[in-house]
């Protein structure tokens, strides 16, 4: 694997923030000059505009996610697998494995929660007349009603979804990039059992992974050479069409989701860094720049997790066996972002409806948002079709979420980034325990 290289990741971090502010600046810019007025016709500029976006510009920007995808497959395998593996005894996954969702659970549900105390005190639907919200609904109907029959391909129960996590079929798990559980389970499974070989036995498949592991990273980095093309991409699609107008409209809820998001950054995901990693904020930001923004302009988790492996290993000194462990299992069930946007988005949408949520209602949830946020697809918007389900369970009615839709892109860019920063610290907090002294 590559030696350490904080001056090359600061020198890429720096060339990936450059194509993110160019990218949103021109388009954010065309937006304004020529997105139509909300609900009103595009003017022929636009639908150019519209046309250079989807059919030019997103498929470079989807080359670039395709490449992250491209290598989560090897990486989740051969890393989970050697994490195990290295662990060296069940017992050992086993309690590493307990301290890694209770981490999850905690981190999950005081993001819930803070989503919800924060909508409760600010009341954004206060703020959103029936008129407004009526208008914005009508408008993204459509696509809430494609989320909510997504839901149709989802697990109906939560027990169906535990039996999921088994598969029947290891290539059709690993041919799901939504449904990474399954090939996670295969490779912990596997994992364990090379412990309970002869050294002798296990040691070709160890050395095998050991190899596909390392040209996984090296075609990662790679890959990241082409971020900042790729997120300059990435980011102008989504700015140039982004509903500027409609987020006047619902500005309320959206400031209090991505206020919600930020602090729980700023404060929460700081200070756990602080507290159980014992590394200052500049010491930890100054570390996790490029994963930060390739969390950000990808909006996935899952095509983050080989960069959040790669910077828990090199620049902050995580084991690989910790790392290789904890990120795959993170990017597809730890989310505290997407909780805390669950959170915030179920009470407002519930306050627009005129329901109001006692304290039972809003424990519940809390708990749904926690086991939405670990069963949602670690994608971009992966969560969606599962917040229709928390919705109808305490009675408003999905389509509500078609409030919601229109700033929905810039939200879901936002809530990746503490969704892979917990994983990050999660990793951190585990090496820190198990005695091994992090880069600071
Ligand atoms: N985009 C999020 C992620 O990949 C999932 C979501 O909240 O929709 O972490």
């Amino acid at each position: 694997m590559d030696a350490p290289s904080t001056k090359r990741g600061s020198s890429l971090a720096t060339r990936i923030l450059l194509g993110l502010v160019v990218g949103a600046v021109v388009g954010i810019a065309l937006n304004l000059l020529y997105a139509p007025a909300f609900g009103a016709a595009k003017s022929g500029a636009y639908v150019e505009i519209e046309w250079w976006a989807d059919k030019i510009v997103k498929p470079i920007g989807d080359l670039f996610l395709r490449l992250l995808f491209m290598v989560v497959v090897p990486i989740v395998f051969s890393s989970l697998y050697l994490g195990v593996a290295g662990l060296g005894s069940v017992g050992k996954v086993g309690s590493l494995g307990r301290q890694t969702l209770q981490w999850f659970l905690a981190t999950t549900a005081l993001a819930a929660s803070m989503g919800l105390l924060l909508v409760a005190v600010i009341r954004p639907a206060q703020h959103v007349s029936p008129a407004v919200a009526a208008t914005v609904q009508q408008q993204y109907l459509g696509q809430a009603q494609a989320k909510i029959a997504a839901l149709a391909e989802q697990p109906k129960s939560w027990m169906e979804m535990v039996v999921e996590i088994v598969p029947d079929n290891v290539v059709g798990a690993a041919a799901d990039n939504k449904r990474l559980l399954g090939l996670i389970f295969f490779a912990l499974i596997l994992g364990a059992a090379s412990t309970r070989l002869p050294t002798d036995r296990s040691r070709a498949l160890r050395e095998l992974l050991e190899t596909i592991y390392d040209l996984s990273v090296k075609v990662l980095g790679w890959a990241m050479e082409l971020a900042p093309l790729g997120v300059a991409c990435l980011i102008f699609h989504s700015s140039a069409k982004l509903g500027l107008d409609v987020m006047r409209l619902v500005g309320w809820y959206f400031v209090t989701a991505m206020g919600g998001l930020v602090l729980y950054q700023v404060v929460v995901v700081t200070g756990l860094a602080w507290v159980f990693a014992g590394l200052s904020p500049t010491r930890f930001y100054r570390g996790c720049r490029t994963l930060m923004l390739t969390a950000f302009s990808t909006s996935s988790s899952s095509a983050t997790m080989p960069t959040t492996i790669r910077t828990a290993v090199e620049e902050f000194g995580v084991p690989k066996e910790i790392a290789g462990f904890v990120m795959p299992l993170g990017a597809t069930m730890n989310m505290n972002g997407t909780a805390l946007f669950e959170g915030v988005s179920v009470l407002f949408l519930a306050q627009v409806a005129g329901i109001d949520l006692g304290l039972g209602q809003q424990l519940l949830v809390v708990g749904l948002a926690v086991l939405t946020a670990i069963g949602a697809a670690g994608v971009p918007g992966g969560s969606l079709p599962l917040i229709a389900v928390v919705l109808t369970q305490v009675g408003v009615p999905p389509e509500m979420l078609a409030l919601i839709l229109g700033v929905d892109r810039l939200v879901d860019m936002t809530r990746t980034i503490p969704n892979v920063t917990s994983d990050l610290v999660c990793s951190l907090w585990l090496s820190r325990r198990e005695g091994h002294v992090l880069r600071g």
